[in-house]
């Protein structure tokens, strides 16, 4: 099944996607800014959906919101987390302060307020901020029944399902101040969607994760190709590790980590400017595609 909110005459509505990803179907929550939320609730309580609530729209005609628009709190994100990506940063600044060995994996937050649309600006921000703008393309895992002490074997259980997501970086921020979460929250930098998938339809064990990026005027370019097989700590041991302590709730969101080909990995590095536009697939999700500039 697949879950998405979106806008439609001047509001925002939750519902479910066909599985041919024309139509949505409206369903009845009394929250619809908080998008899908009540629906992954209700499911993890064990409830059905909600009744239908209107009628059913072709997509086309709709603007495809971040499922989770505005989630409860942070979200969580694993860095360095693919194998290749890891020989990557391995060239990079990162190669100073990151670990030579992987026994745990590297966890940092981005701000609720990140979180923007499939289809939306990123907002470039001024340059005397930041001039190392780079993508990062994820999967990202969804919280359905909550828990803390989740057990590695017991994780599944507690995924509701996967979407696509942008893990957007201002390189020179993350790295000036030890903690990377000024570098990852900038308003804006976390494009989500189109949808979410349930778990019961993707195993993202092996999945292809891809990235492109279409300069202003130009041709799109492949720059990420990975597949969630090259995670160094899979996404069981993901929900084990940030549930040790902390009670993980429906609509917790973590960011796997993103495959090799990031801007910063070129020699000289490759920066996102403005009138850029990156997009993320997923197989078996879809895609993202947010064009980036200043406001
Ligand atoms: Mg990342």
């Amino acid at each position: 099944m697949r879950i998405a909110s979106w806008s439609w005459g001047g509001r925002l509505h939750a519902g479910t996607i066909s599985r041919d990803g024309r139509e949505a179907t409206p369903l009845a929550v009394t929250d619809a800014s908080r998008g899908v939320l009540e629906i992954i609730q209700r499911l993890a309580r064990g409830e059905g959906l909600p009744p239908e609530a209107g009628v059913r729209m072709p997509v086309q005609a709709l603007r495809l919101a971040a499922p989770l628009p505005r989630p409860a709190r942070n979200l969580f994100c694993i860095g360095r987390n693919y194998r290749e990506h890891a020989a990557e940063l391995a060239t990079t600044v990162f190669r100073e302060t990151l670990p030579e060995q992987d026994a745990w994996p590297i966890v940092f937050t981005k701000f609720p307020e990140t979180v923007v649309g499939p289809h939306d600006t990123v907002r470039l921000p001024h340059p005397s901020v930041s001039t190392q703008i780079d993508y990062e393309s994820e999967l990202a895992v969804v919280i359905g029944r909550g828990g803390r002490d989740i057990q590695r074997s017991r994780a599944m259980d507690h995924v509701f399902g996967y979407t696509v997501v942008n893990d957007v970086s201002a390189r020179d921020v993350q790295v000036r101040h030890q903690q990377w979460v000024l570098g990852k929250s900038f308003d804006t930098f976390c494009p989500m969607g189109p949808w979410i998938v349930t778990a019961d339809e993707l195993d993202a064990r092996g999945t292809r994760v891809r990235g492109w990026v279409t300069p202003k005027g130009g041709v799109a370019e492949l720059r990420q190709d990975g597949r969630t097989a090259d995670m160094i700590f899979d996404i069981p041991t993901l929900v084990e590790t940030c549930s040790r302590g902390i009670t993980l709730v429906p609509g917790d969101i973590i960011a796997t980590g993103t495959p090799s080909g990031v801007g910063m990995g070129f020699k000289p590095p490759k920066w996102l400017g403005p009138g850029d536009v990156f997009r993320v697939e997923i197989d078996g999700i879809g895609a993202i595609e947010n064009r980036f500039d200043y406001a």
